[in-house]
């Protein structure tokens, strides 16, 4: 059995454990917790903690934006919405459809806002993603047997090895750009079903650019929990 002693200590969460090693890890709010062996001297656990401090605090200021995000959009009247790496303007009406025009997306007044809000991406992403996946099959030559949509909360896409490919709707939140690295990284998944360096080197032959654009996934993985339903 692991006896467990939970403290917090200052800005951090000590939890003691019959392990060898420290180690500190950082949940989504940006809460530190230090996982020491049991009888580790805290003047010891407290230096880890200062030599990590530069780590801490980078990863606290993505934990801050994400938060940050999350308050920003908000699917309410006069609330804002990412779209397409621009944003849009949410407003409630008595409409029965949720409708786009111009800048502004009206969604019913009647019943959960989200769900309306969840509808209208939808359909925005099988409306042009489903071009967009032909688009680029027949660039590279490379051809799902399927093409469904999803919203998983860790992922933009996938590709099993039967060729069905599923991509997530929030992918309509993203830069264009990042849309079709997504598509190209999910079509390469036939010829390479892993993330190695011939997997990340034929996604770059066919969209040069791509190596860049896949550093922009950290900053948008905030958008594929946007839009829960509660
Ligand atoms: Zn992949």
């Amino acid at each position: 059995m692991t006896d467990v002693k939970n403290a917090v200590i200052g800005s951090y969460r000590l939890v003691r454990t019959n392990r060898r090693t420290l180690s500190i890890s950082l949940d989504r709010d940006g809460v530190v917790t230090a996982h020491a062996p049991l009888k580790m001297p805290q003047w010891q656990i407290e230096r880890f903690l200062a030599e990590k401090s530069g780590w801490i605090e980078q990863k606290r200021k993505v934990a801050q934006s994400r938060q940050d995000q999350s308050l920003r959009y908000q699917v309410r009247q006069g609330g804002r919405l990412p779209y397409l790496g621009g944003e849009i303007q949410i407003a409630l009406c008595s409409g029965k459809k949720p409708e786009l025009s111009g800048q502004t997306l009206y969604l019913p007044n009647q019943g959960d806002p989200v769900k309306h809000a969840l509808k209208w991406f939808r359909a925005q992403a099988e409306a042009q993603l489903t071009p967009l996946v032909q688009q680029w099959a027949q660039r590279t030559n490379i051809h799902p047997t399927r093409l469904s949509f999803g919203h998983a909360e860790t992922r933009w896409g996938s590709m099993n090895s039967k060729g069905e490919m599923r991509l997530n709707i929030a992918l309509m939140h993203c830069p264009p750009a990042y849309i079709h690295y997504v598509v190209v990284h999910e079509l390469v998944h036939r010829l390479h079903m892993n993330h190695s360096p011939a997997f990340h080197a034929c996604v770059e032959r066919f969209y040069p650019g791509a190596t860049k654009i896949r550093q922009q996934g950290k900053a948008l993985a905030g958008y594929l929990r946007l839009l829960r339903e509660k």
